[in-house]
């Protein structure tokens, strides 16, 4: 399969859970290179040496904004483009409104809202540049939906969409071919999701019209099709990749 031939991608997260997935599939897909980026330099260090040569690790906080433009320059000064880039990374600290502590609502906010900004906003100056690219943000139903507990994590995913449709409007104006859309997974099992309680999860599970929670390639296989150039006419979507969940 080639659907990702001799495209650079970058995926923010790319260690574990969803955005490992997701480096795997471009991997297989016939990248000619995928940066993992992630803050866990051992994780990195494995994911590469099980992946091979099209995948390589960078250590990476979303949210230092000097080190994401030494990255992209260092991508552009060796690859000269960056064609994907997928916003993947993201945390949660849940609490309800009324106990949620300002330091957890600044982290979350932190990383999933303003860590895509950053992100974007250096990668699409590098896109800009030569005209094409694709970006693909990872939101969730619960920045659809909501969620009790989640009110920080709600606000940034909910964000993450707003600021979706703006770039696929922004971005396509002086001709060029920057395609920006956002998949939002509803419950799939990663670490992520390893910390609900089970009876939590009974209760989810009763939600979700498939009756199971989501694999990270069944989110994977969707930021394919959205990054790729089978989704050419698509931007400015929000693709729910849900099995059904009715919150
Ligand atoms: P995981 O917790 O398994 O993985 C999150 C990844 O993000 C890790 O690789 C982690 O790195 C990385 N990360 C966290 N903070 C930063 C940071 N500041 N800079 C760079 N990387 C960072 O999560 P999932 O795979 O489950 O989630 C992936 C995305 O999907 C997230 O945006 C999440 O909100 C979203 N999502 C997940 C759902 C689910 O049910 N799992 C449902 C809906 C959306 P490290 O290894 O160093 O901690």
């Amino acid at each position: 399969m080639d659907r990702m031939k001799d495209k650079v991608c970058v995926v923010t997260g790319g260690g574990r859970g969803i955005g490992e997935s997701i480096v795997k599939k471009f991997a297989e897909e016939g990248a000619k290179i995928v940066f993992a980026l992630d803050m866990n330099q051992e994780i990195l260090s494995q994911l590469q040496n099980q992946l091979g040569e099209n995948v390589r690790g960078y250590l990476l906080d979303v949210t230092d904004r000097p080190a994401i433009e030494e990255f992209v320059r260092k991508v552009k000064e060796e690859f000269g483009r960056i064609d994907v880039l997928v916003n993947n990374a993201g945390i949660t600290k849940d609490a309800l409104i009324g106990k949620m502590q300002e330091e957890d609502w600044d982290k979350v906010i932190g990383v999933n809202l303003k860590g895509v900004f950053n992100m974007t906003q250096f990668v699409s100056n590098l896109m800009l540049e030569n005209g094409k690219g694709s970006i693909v943000n990872i939101s969730s139903i619960v920045g659809e939906r909501g969620n009790v507990g989640q009110t920080n994590y709600a606000a940034s995913k909910g964000g993450v969409i707003s600021m979706t449709y703006t770039w696929a409007k922004e971005f396509a104006r002086k001709g060029a071919n920057i395609r920006v859309n956002a998949v939002a997974p509803g419950f799939i099992k990663t670490p992520m999701t390893e910390k609900i309680p089970e009876k939590v999860l009974e209760s989810i599970k009763s939600k979700i019209t498939l009756g199971r929670m989501g694999e990270p390639e069944e989110v994977a296989n969707a930021v394919l099709f959205l990054a790729s150039e089978e989704a050419s006419y698509v931007t400015g979507h929000i693709l729910d990749v849900n099995g059904g969940t009715v919150l």
